[in-house]
């Protein structure tokens, strides 16, 4: 078992520790495990601290991952690559990234707080809470969320982060603490749970890191709601966390309100304009391309020469696409005895073969054989079949090719 320093001191970055075993895992990193360390595991909900151990002035090892052996109550150092100098009985010196921890203490205080704050507004119990690289989340006990109740709980616990109180660790026996009204008790049976008390607003039990008051969470972040499983999940980012996050999207928004000439609040607005004028000139032009597909279509008929029985019209738009060659095709179709082998080229080389209803051609079949040819896919019906063409050139060739099966 070894002695959690972080337990009582969350502000131990450094710490003079025995080695106690040295392992290696499957993968090949090194296992440390020490009498003493001031590293947290992973655990709670909080994530690992990362560090180095060092060992006198002749190099640092660097601890990529921390983890806790529940059976045994170690704590385990993972070193990355095998090979450690380190051997049982080595005195090393413990050394915490501060940041990353500072960073872990304002989310996973600011998560008591939160947490405190929709209990004690709405009675949402929190059910889980997970801390991520970017954000962190809780899940809470509730079918659903308005935005009045989000903002009010984000608007109390920011208040009793301004008011700075005391966050306090006390120890005591479960029944102790049912006695105390700890908010949430965990299942597992301890003789003693450790609690962490923060001043007159949340008692609860936990095993992680905290601040010395509230004022070191910073402030907390509420960014967003969402149905899950078990409840509601709400994403929160604190302390110098939410500033990154706000200056984000802080950056964000005023390249946007820029793009549109505007004030930030503005953004959402010009949006909505942008899209309506979007949806509009959309339906502009799809009725001029018609306008086009149906003059097109009508000078496509008076110059193509009579066939065997029927007009056929063969025709490649370089620079048209797949919907306008199956509008014109449409259209040509609609006249009697007409047969259209169309292709397009563009971004998407394409072919369109239709005839006039009840023609006696087939033309998925006559597609079917020219995409076989052309190593691409297509297919359709007896009037009209669409396909692939690998590009431009070889999609007016297909057109030409297939025009000769109709003499
Ligand atoms: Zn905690």
């Amino acid at each position: 078992m070894t002695e959690r320093l972080y337990y009582t001191n969350s502000f131990l970055h450094e710490f003079d520790a025995r080695v106690v075993s040295v392992a290696t895992d499957p993968s090949g990193r090194s296992l440390i495990t020490l009498d003493r360390s001031a590293f947290y595991p992973t655990s709670g909900g909080q994530v690992f601290d990362t560090g180095w151990l060092e060992i006198g002035t002749s190099g640092r090892l660097q601890v990529a991952e921390v983890a806790e052996n529940e059976k045994t109550s170690e704590i385990v150092h993972i070193l990355d690559g095998g090979g450690s100098p380190l051997q049982p009985g080595t005195i090393v010196r413990g050394v915490i990234d501060s940041d990353r921890r500072r960073d872990h203490m304002q989310q996973h205080s600011g998560q008591h707080v939160l947490s405190a704050a929709f209990e004690k507004l709405h009675g949402f119990a929190t059910v889980s809470f997970h801390m991520g690289d970017e954000s962190c989340t809780i899940d809470l006990a509730t079918e659903s969320i308005s935005s009045k109740q989000m903002q009010a709980a984000e608007r109390l616990a920011n208040e009793v982060v301004t008011e700075d109180r005391p966050v306090e660790v006390r120890f005591a026996s479960p029944e102790e603490a049912r006695t105390m009204g700890v908010r949430k008790i965990p299942p597992a049976e301890r003789e003693k749970l450790r609690l962490i008390d923060i001043d007159n607003f949340d008692l609860n039990a936990c095993g992680g890191t905290h601040v010395r008051s509230t004022g070191q969470i910073g402030c907390i972040l509420v960014r967003k709601t969402e149905k899950v499983k078990q409840g509601v999940r709400v994403e929160f980012v604190c302390g110098l966390r939410a500033v990154g996050t706000a200056r984000h999207d802080f950056e964000s928004l005023t390249e946007a309100a820029a793009l549109f000439s505007t004030h930030i609040w503005e953004v959402p607005q010009q949006i909505r304009k942008s899209l309506d004028e979007i949806k509009s000139a959309q339906k502009a032009q799809h009725r001029l391309l018609e306008e086009v597909a149906e003059l097109q279509a009508d000078r496509l008929l008076v110059t193509a020469p009579e066939g065997s029985g029927c007009k056929l019209i063969v025709q490649y738009f370089a620079e048209r696409d797949l919907g306008f060659i199956k509008m014109l095709a449409q259209k040509l179709t609609k006249k009697e005895g007409v047969v259209a082998l169309l292709a397009c080229g563009g971004a998407q080389p394409s072919l369109v073969f239709a005839q006039t209803p009840g023609l006696a051609n087939d033309m998925g079949a006559l597609m079917k054989q020219t995409v076989q040819a052309l190593g691409t896919r297509g297919g359709g019906n007896r009037d009209i079949a669409q396909g692939g063409a690998p590009d431009g050139d070889r999609a007016e060739s297909a057109i030409v090719e297939t025009a000769k099966q109709f003499g």
